[in-house]
């Protein structure tokens, strides 16, 4: 006999609720055994074809922050991944589209609860930090990230490590000298 969460993942693998321009399939990387819990925006072309969810440049560069290897990284009793969109929006001009409005609203009520054993929620791009914080998420990703001391010790607000951000990295430099040290403090606790 399956889990809640069990039958929870197959109904959102189920989920055609948005109409899409390509086939559906939803990213759902989930146990309740997991520990730290990903909040990101949507997958990519790239993980939409595997399935796996940071399977990507973003992904090398986000375990990089983390300081996990690619086993720790994906092994279920560590990480939970659950995107602010489960599909693959699709892009425009070589953009990939912002996560689909009804996903959030739709499924992740019903999910968090059953992730009882995470400790620490990274949230990483702006949507996810919208709506984990509500109306504590500054008017900037930047500022947002910049008030991490602000928020619970629990979440952590990151920006997407995707290499459109290098740019922003490379002009907030205090990012990786202040904020890093202290998410891989809060990913080794949170594992231990
Ligand atoms: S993005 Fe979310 S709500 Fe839309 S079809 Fe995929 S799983 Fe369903």
């Amino acid at each position: 006999m399956s889990s809640p969460l069990q039958q929870l993942v197959a109904e959102i693998e189920a989920c055609r609720a948005c109409a899409l321009p390509h086939q559906h399939r939803p990213v759902v990387w989930v146990d309740a055994r997991a520990r730290i819990l990903i909040a990101g925006q949507a997958p990519g072309r790239r993980v939409h074809e595997s399935g796996v969810p940071w399977d990507d440049p973003s992904g090398d560069r986000l375990r990089t922050w983390l300081m996990l290897d690619r086993a720790a990284f994906y092994d279920k009793r560590n990480i939970a991944v659950a995107a602010m969109g489960f599909c693959y929006p699709g892009a425009v001009n070589g953009a990939d589209l912002p996560p689909r409005r009804e996903c959030a609203p739709l499924w992740r009520p019903r999910l968090l609860p059953l992730l009882k054993n995470v400790r620490l929620t990274l949230l990483v791009g702006a949507y996810a930090q919208r709506y984990h914080l509500g109306a504590a998420a500054k008017q900037t990703l930047g500022e947002t990230v910049r008030a991490w001391r602000d928020y619970p010790a629990h979440v952590m607000p990151l920006p997407h490590p995707s290499w459109r951000n290098s740019a922003w990295l490379k002009r907030n430099p205090w990012f990786e000298a202040d904020v890093l040290p202290e998410l891989r403090r809060r990913v080794s606790s949170a594992l231990r």
